[in-house]
């Protein structure tokens, strides 16, 4: 794998594709910086080695070129404050601005650029928008692991400008070194535990896990389509009526590749979508009519806990109810405490990102699993087998 760890950065300047995307309040301040300290390691080393840095990263969705509320500028002062040094800024991230001051900076200095999605070239892939970013450095970093499964031009197709200068940084590095842990030579027995709305959402990722997992636990609103296709009653839960024959070929397939396939048995259920309904338990299959399953029950979550604490690599993504409703948060709470023992006892365990590493977060343990990834789409694309463009533009 070409990473940063193979050159040195001195007198050079490094051009670095980061995922800044942070969440920011209606006063521009950042409520979750996560995905800016993830960047850090990478930035550090450079500027240790005596090199400069030129950050570029997107920031929401701007539909209609430069908008304040997706500048970049708000995250100057932050940035500054992590790197414990001025950061200097860009309001455009090509033109003559980004050109001179790219070209000003020196060993040991960064430079921040405005949004690059503020031109609709970079979610395009555009060649010649590539093209002129590369001409800010010397050497091209992707340490934006969000973006991997993107192709656009920041994320792959400038890597062609640079054929003997591209590398990960240490966040791309360690995300693909941890999701290959689970896919490859993981230490058995290897549990997948998904979660969250839709099956639709996860099918793919489900196909290809059945091919390597030796327990596949399935909770959250996903779980009724299955309980509705083996003609359980399932009040008003979660359901997608047009996939009922495919959660059936799931568990045959699970059944063919001798896969332990483990369904809810219990259900918390409520009379509403609130925190305040009135609530109970009722038997997979048993939900009554106008009651809806938001939670795995008590039963459930016995179950689901042995087998995590009989496994030697865990892969969680998704919650197993309504974890953001206190009421519905039991279930995706002591799935946590298990992988939590787990890890504790050696266990490799890797949190997809999205929802399962905001339920990490909310209960305060992101620091007791082996690892939380900071990429939702992207490692779901990575581990359904796909080639991620950020990825393959490095390594061709
Ligand atoms: P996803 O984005 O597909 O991973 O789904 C995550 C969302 O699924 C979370 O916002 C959960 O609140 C939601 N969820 C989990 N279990 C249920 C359930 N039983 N009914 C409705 N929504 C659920």
């Amino acid at each position: 794998m070409k990473t940063i760890d193979q050159i040195s950065f001195s007198g050079k300047k490094a051009l670095i594709r980061v995922d800044f995307n942070v969440p920011l309040d209606e006063n521009f301040k950042i409520t979750d910086d996560n995905r800016m300290t993830a960047a850090l390691p990478t930035i550090e080393k450079i500027l240790r080695d005596g090199g400069a840095v030129i950050l570029m990263s997107h920031l929401g969705r701007p539909k209609d070129g430069p908008t304040d509320k997706y500048s970049l500028k708000h995250l100057v002062p932050h940035l500054s404050d992590l790197l414990k040094q001025e950061v200097e800024f860009a309001n455009d991230c090509i033109g003559e601005e980004a050109v001179n001051k790219a070209k000003e900076l020196e060993g040991g200095e960064v430079l921040l650029l405005e949004n690059l999605r503020f031109y609709k070239e970079e979610e395009k892939g555009d060649k010649a928008f590539a093209e002129k970013l590369s001409k800010l450095g010397d050497v091209y970093v992707n340490d934006a692991f969000g973006t991997a499964h993107r192709a656009h031009a920041s994320t792959a197709v400038i890597a062609q400008f640079f054929p003997d200068a591209k590398y990960f940084g240490y966040l791309m590095a360690a995300e693909l070194q941890n999701a290959e842990k689970v896919l490859n030579g993981s230490a058995k027995p290897l549990t997948a535990i998904m979660g969250g709305s839709k099956v639709s959402d996860k099918i793919q990722l489900i196909d290809a896990l059945l091919d390597k997992v030796d327990n596949l636990i399935i909770g959250g609103g996903m779980a009724y389509t299955f309980a509705k296709a083996d003609g359980g009653n399932i009040g008003t839960s979660l359901v997608e009526m047009d996939k009922l024959d495919l959660a059936l070929s799931i568990r045959q397939k699970a059944k063919d590749k001798g896969v332990n396939l483990l369904l809810p048995l219990d259900n918390v259920i409520a009379d509403a979508f609130a925190n305040n309904a009135k609530t109970g338990v009722a038997k997979t299959g048993e939900i009554p009519d106008n009651w809806m399953g938001l939670d795995i029950g008590p039963e459930t979550v016995k179950v689901f806990s042995e087998a995590v604490a009989e496994s030697k690599t865990i892969l969680w993504n998704g919650p197993m109810g309504v974890f953001e409703m206190d009421t519905f948060m039991v279930g995706t709470k002591a799935i946590a405490d298990a992988v939590a023992e787990a890890t504790e006892k050696g266990a490799f365990s890797l949190i997809g990102g999205g929802d399962s590493a905001a339920a990490v977060a909310k209960f305060g343990m992101t620091d007791e699993v082996s690892y939380v990834s900071t990429g939702g789409g992207a490692l779901l694309e990575y581990m359904e087998g796909k080639e991620l463009p950020g990825v393959k533009a490095i390594n061709e």
